[in-house]
């Protein structure tokens, strides 16, 4: 059937600006690292993205390896865009990213200017798009200069191929010096993209500051972290879970007891606060307004649902973060 977007798909989603910048995503936006690969369910992609949008999720984050096999996730997005989302593309903030190991040889992967150029151009092919919204280097690369990782980055925007430059995975010193390297050249920074959850809070420590500073948006990926900050391992690893599947990212000997038992007493608040665990999960790594975005994953769409429902309830009394602080210390 042709898909026709919801009417009343921007009626609840928070839209946040992004830094210093005339761009505002969604407060949850949707990645495709894992569930949109060539191994999975291209109908259950469909629809997750189709639900996606139809509740005002307007930005996809994709990367040029994710799949399996890597580059699979943007042919599928690419197949749907093409079929359903192709009025729509001026709605949509659509990204990639290159970094990691891409193909064979010396210029596969890490941040040359090499690189990075011919990976974008494999994936607006692979997309069938003329530019992303948001182009990223993926990690840091402690081999190549800075400044031609930077310069490839700006080159990226002046040739049409991208609107906005990201980084990602790059510490604090890392970040300011980006910063600094990219606003000499005029492709301000847009966005960083780090991990960040309860269970991981690394950016607190110097790289929310260097953001600020800047003027960058930051949008964090896994702040579930992949499932475990829900209520979806409370009960034993369901056969459908990430954990139990073929992810080398989220083993089932990584969800430990002591893990187990956090998770337990902060489900324990959630409910007080009438929330799902995802949805305080989520709602706590947007408090203070430090954060732009919340990347989430999903394999249902049940699960968008459950985690765009958090908007419902962002604020938190001194006394419930309190109370999360002596579980999480
Ligand atoms: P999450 O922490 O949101 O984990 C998503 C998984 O959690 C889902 O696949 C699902 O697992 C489970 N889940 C989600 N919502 C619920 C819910 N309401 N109730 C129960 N379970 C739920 O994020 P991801 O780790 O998937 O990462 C999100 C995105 O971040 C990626 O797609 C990618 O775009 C980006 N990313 C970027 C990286 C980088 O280096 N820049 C690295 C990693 C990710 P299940 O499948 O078991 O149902």
């Amino acid at each position: 059937m042709v898909y026709q977007a919801k009417s009343d798909r921007y009626a609840t989603m928070k839209y946040n600006r992004v830094g210093r910048s005339g761009l505002k995503i969604p407060a949850v936006s949707l990645g495709l690292w894992h569930n949109f690969g060539g191994v999975d369910s291209f109908e259950n992609g469909r629809e997750l993205v189709r639900h996606a949008f139809d509740l005002g999720i307007t930005h996809f984050d994709l990367a040029n390896n994710y799949g399996p096999p890597p580059g699979s996730a943007e042919t599928m997005f690419g197949q749907l865009l093409a079929t359903d989302l192709k009025p729509y593309r001026d709605e949509l903030v659509i990204s990639t990213k290159a970094g990691y190991y891409m193909w064979e040889g010396p210029y596969g992967e890490w941040g040359s200017r090499k690189y990075l150029i011919s990976s974008l151009d494999q994936s607006l092919k692979r997309m069938g798009l003329d530019y992303v919204d948001i182009f990223y280097h993926h990690r840091p690369d402690p081999d190549t200069p800075l400044e031609e990782t930077m310069m490839a980055l700006d080159y990226a925007v002046r040739s049409g191929k991208a609107l906005y430059v990201g980084i990602s995975n790059y510490r604090a010193p890392e970040a300011k010096e980006a910063i600094r390297i990219l606003k000499e050249l005029g492709t301000p920074l847009l966005i960083h993209q780090p991990r960040y959850s309860m269970f991981d809070r690394w950016i607190e420590d110097g790289l929310q500051d260097v953001l600020e500073e800047g003027g960058v948006g930051s949008i964090v990926f896994s702040p579930l972290e992949q499932g475990l900050l829900t209520n979806r391992y409370l009960g034993g690893i369901p056969q459908d879970s990430r954990a139990a599947g073929a992810s080398i990212f989220l083993s089932e000997n990584s969800i430990t007891e002591e893990k187990l038992d956090k998770v337990r007493r902060l489900n324990e608040i959630a409910s007080d606060r009438g929330q799902s665990l995802a949805q305080m999960a989520l709602a706590w790594v947007l408090r203070g307004e430090r954060v732009t975005s919340v990347l989430i994953g999903a394999s249902k769409v049940s699960q968008l649902d459950d985690n765009v429902d958090m908007l419902k309830r962002l604020d938190f009394s001194a006394d419930e973060l309190a109370r999360i602080e002596e579980i999480l210390k």
